[in-house]
């Protein structure tokens, strides 16, 4: 069986990133295990869905670009493109691994985790390994969050292919951050009528400067443009029940009233943790989220972390690439120096701006 310092699950950008900031740590024997192929869950992105967040080659200047997993590589560069598409941003990641050689074991989806005495199990149909730390970054695609209402089993996940497939008259759309507008926009540039409902209007300007809470620039600007075609209505209310309604559907408002739907509602409720087979070593936050130490390690399983989208630290969500990059070669070092290792060369990720050990400085607004 093989035994490893370290193994990380999951090769998109989060299990990356963590693989690269592991392999500055001196003589460290790490792995990553993948279900599908790297980048996966790009792969499976629909063909015309970009990223919201600009890559740009800044990297010289120390302002490196928005989605890379390192400091030395840029999508924008590589690309030639400012807003990837996932199959773009798959190949990109292809290209970091070959670049730096990373030790990644495809087509090996963990099943089952258990805790042993100096680390963990993992199970797959690859075979058993033990590992004494473990970096789930498994992301959160795969749990896509339904809304918490009757008759929820009616709508579709805005991420589904489902979602995406042409509709002719009225649609609704039930959650109105970045899945919900571009989802909406897309079916107004094919012909619909939409209607987004969401009591707490993310669509509004005045919700600080953190593109966790407020649109990113790209989707107000594509907000715009379908307004003004006419046929996209924005509702400050939230869905409490979908019912069948004769050849359609209809769904109930908090304000007491109701909307037509020709096609199944469409739900853009966000997403889940997604932690699979760890998700019994992870304590809930009151709000649902994974409990963490400040080294992003669960708080009843020492030695398993946490990296990505879900991962919450106080108030501040990681949900960009951008965001939770700041933590890979945080938890490297810890790793490092759990397994005794020298972890000096990580210092060269802080000197690049993608070390944030202290996470108070965080929460800057904009002044303007
Ligand atoms: C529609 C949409 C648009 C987005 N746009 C942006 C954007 O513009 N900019 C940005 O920064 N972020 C964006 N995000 C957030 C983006 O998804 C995340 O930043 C990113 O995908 C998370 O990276 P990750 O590595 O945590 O997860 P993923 O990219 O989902 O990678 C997880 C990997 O783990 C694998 N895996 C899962 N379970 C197992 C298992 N049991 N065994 C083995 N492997 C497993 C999966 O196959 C997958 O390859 C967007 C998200 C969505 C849904």
């Amino acid at each position: 069986m093989t035994s490893l310092d370290a193994l990380v699950v999951g090769a998109g950008p989060a299990g990356i990133g963590t693989g690269l900031a592991l392999d500055a740590v001196d003589d460290l024997y790490f792995g990553i295990m993948e279900r599908g192929r790297i980048g996966q869950t790009f792969l499976d992105w629909p063909e015309e869905q970009t990223f919201l967040t600009p890559s740009f080659t800044g990297n010289g200047f120390g302002a490196t670009d928005l989605n890379a997993v390192h400091f030395e590589t840029s999508p924008a560069f590589g690309l030639g493109v400012d807003y990837p598409t996932g199959s773009q941003y798959a190949s990109y990641l292809r290209g970091v691994v070959g670049h730096f050689s990373l030790p990644i074991l495809d087509g090996a989806e963990v099943t089952s985790v258990t805790r042993i005495d100096d680390g963990f199990r993992v199970e797959s149909p690859r075979g058993p390994v033990t590992t004494r730390s473990l970096v789930w970054a498994g992301g959160e695609f795969s749990d896509p969050r339904p809304p918490k209402i009757a008759g929820a089993a009616f709508s579709d996940p805005a991420g589904s292919p489902a979602a995406r497939e042409p509709r002719s008259g009225r649609v609704v759309v039930i959650g109105g951050y970045e899945s919900g507008i571009d989802i909406a926009c897309h079916h107004v540039l094919a012909g619909a009528s939409v209607t987004v409902v969401d009591g707490s209007t993310p669509w509004d300007a005045g919700r600080g400067s953190d593109p966790s809470f407020r649109l990113a620039p790209r989707s107000r600007i594509r907000l715009k443009e379908a307004l003004a075609t006419g046929r996209l209505a924005l509702e400050a209310a939230n869905a409490t029940a979908i019912k069948r309604d004769g050849s359609g559907w209809a769904v109930g408002l908090s304000n007491g009233t109701k909307l037509r739907a020709d096609s199944r509602p469409i739900a853009a409720t966000g997403y889940g943790p997604g932690l699979g087979p760890v998700a019994h070593l992870f304590a809930e936050r009151p709000d649902g989220w994974p409990e963490l130490d400040d080294d992003d390690q669960s708080t009843i399983a020492p030695g398993l972390f946490l990296a990505g989208p879900a991962m919450r630290h106080g108030g501040l969500k990681f949900c960009f690439v951008y965001k939770f990059r700041q933590r890979f070669a945080h938890v490297a070092r810890v790793i490092g120096e759990r397994a005794g290792k020298d972890t000096s060369k990580l210092e060269a990720w802080r000197d690049a701006g993608m070390l944030t050990d202290d996470l108070s400085c965080c929460g800057v607004e904009c002044a303007c």
